[in-house]
């Protein structure tokens, strides 16, 4: 066989495989190796090599789509200066994902604007980042999602959808008052999850006013029990990071009107 043919068949064999990113570094690569006199581990090697770094990135951005973490923010982003009622080392601590190991729910609780989306968003990407399935929602969507499938006769691949993420973060519960299906919706994913995988929610609701939620007390206590048997509870009593920046912005304002003048 001619260097050529057997260049060809190579090829051909890569494509059959679906080894595309090796497939398109191969001519830059065995030009690499004759100049640099490479052994033929080391052309293979690095040949794999990229074909296990455009795997890793595929897998990466699927797991960013599925994640549909609504903003970029990371934990790192968060100024705990502003928010002295958030405790940094036990942020620093979840950053490290242990929790998920153990299947510890989180639960932030807080008035609006405190940063709470923030925190379960940059947790959620931190997860991303280390290769786990995680997924965003809020209450609101997650119930109107459940209604639809219920609906359509799809309820139980739904659920099965709501139990597989790493981490499922449910925002702003309590903003809206859940009908009683939508709470048991809610109740249900809480179950299937418990002890097996993390489950983040966060709400603007202390716990003791949790029966508002649902309208049944007795679901409540019952999704309460299963949430806070293995859990970390952030509550966040400081003042509005919203309303921070339109303060500062109002009084930039007045102060440039006032130096206009
Ligand atoms: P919540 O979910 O509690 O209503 P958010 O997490 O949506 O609040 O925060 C409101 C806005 O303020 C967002 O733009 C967020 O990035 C910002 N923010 C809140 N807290 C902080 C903080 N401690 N450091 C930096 N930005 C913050
Ligand atoms: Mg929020």
């Amino acid at each position: 066989m001619s260097e050529a043919s057997v260049y060809q068949a190579l090829r051909g064999h890569l494509a059959a495989l679906r080894l595309s990113a090796a497939a398109e570094s191969l001519p830059g690569l065995l030009d690499q190796a004759k100049a640099g006199h490479w052994s033929t581990t080391v052309l293979l090697e690095r040949l794999f090599s990229t074909e296990v770094g455009a795997a890793d990135a595929r897998r990466q951005a699927t797991l960013a789509r599925f994640a549909c973490l609504p903003a970029p923010w990371r934990i790192a982003d968060f100024d705990f200066d502003a928010q002295p009622s958030v405790d940094k080392k036990l942020v620093a601590e979840l950053e490290t994902l242990r929790f998920l190991d153990d299947a510890t729910n989180l639960l932030l609780i807080g008035p609006p604007g405190v940063g709470k989306t923030m925190l379960s968003v940059g947790l959620g990407w931190a997860a991303v980042d280390a290769g786990h399935k995680v997924h965003y929602t809020t209450a609101a969507d997650l119930a109107a999602r459940c209604h639809k499938a219920a609906l359509e006769g799809r309820w139980a691949t739904m659920m099965r959808f709501y139990a597989s993420p790493r981490l499922l973060v449910i925002d702003e519960l309590g903003y809206l008052p859940l009908p009683e299906e939508a709470a048991a919706a809610l109740f249900q994913v809480v179950t299937q999850r418990y002890l097996k995988a993390s489950t983040c929610i966060t709400t603007n609701l202390g716990i003791a006013s949790w029966a508002k939620v649902t309208g049944d007390p007795v679901v409540a206590a019952a999704m309460l029990d299963r949430l806070l048997h293995r859990s970390v509870v952030i509550n966040i009593d400081g003042p509005s990071y919203r309303m921070r920046v339109h303060r500062a912005r109002a009084e930039a304002s007045r102060k440039a009107v006032a130096n206009g003048k």
